[in-house]
């Protein structure tokens, strides 16, 4: 079966479009946090960060940016958290890279992820396996 997000960007399921251009395409989430939550593609399909040409992926945060300020105008919101999920334990559900820009307001009630705290030693050695592979 063929990735829902690449039927939105062909035009074959109908979507709010925001935004258009040769290598991007952004439209409304159909089940957004907060109204104005929006969700920018590249239009070649990719899975997520691990596969996405590094070009396609400029291009995709470029349009980000072009657009944060447009939804936060539109909705009169005073924040917004850009991100996105990257494989299924991360709560990706379409695998079809996207970026999440969901507008916030005061008192919206979406709750940020929780924190945990490092043991002895444990952010040492996660830094040196970075470093060593950052190496290679
Ligand atoms: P994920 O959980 O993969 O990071 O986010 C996927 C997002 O796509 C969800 O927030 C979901 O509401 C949205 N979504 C899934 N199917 C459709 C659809 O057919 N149309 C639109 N506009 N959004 C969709
Ligand atoms: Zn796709």
């Amino acid at each position: 079966m063929e990735c829902i997000f690449c039927k939105i960007i062909k035009k074959e399921i109908q979507s709010q479009i925001v935004y258009e251009d040769d290598k991007v395409f952004a439209f409304l989430d159909i089940q957004p946090v907060n109204p104005g939550h929006t969700l920018v593609v590249p239009k070649k399909h990719s899975v997520n960060i691990f596969d996405i040409d590094e070009e396609e992926l400029c291009e995709v945060y470029k349009a980000a940016k072009k657009l944060a300020p447009v939804i936060m105008k539109a909705v009169n919101a005073q924040g917004m958290n850009v991100s996105s999920n990257n494989g299924k334990v991360s709560g990706q559900g379409v695998m079809h890279m996207h970026v999440h820009m969901i507008p916030r307001f005061e008192g919206d009630g979406h709750k940020h992820w929780s924190h945990k705290k490092y043991n002895s030693g444990e952010a040492e050695n996660i830094v040196k396996k970075m470093k060593e592979l950052l190496k290679k």
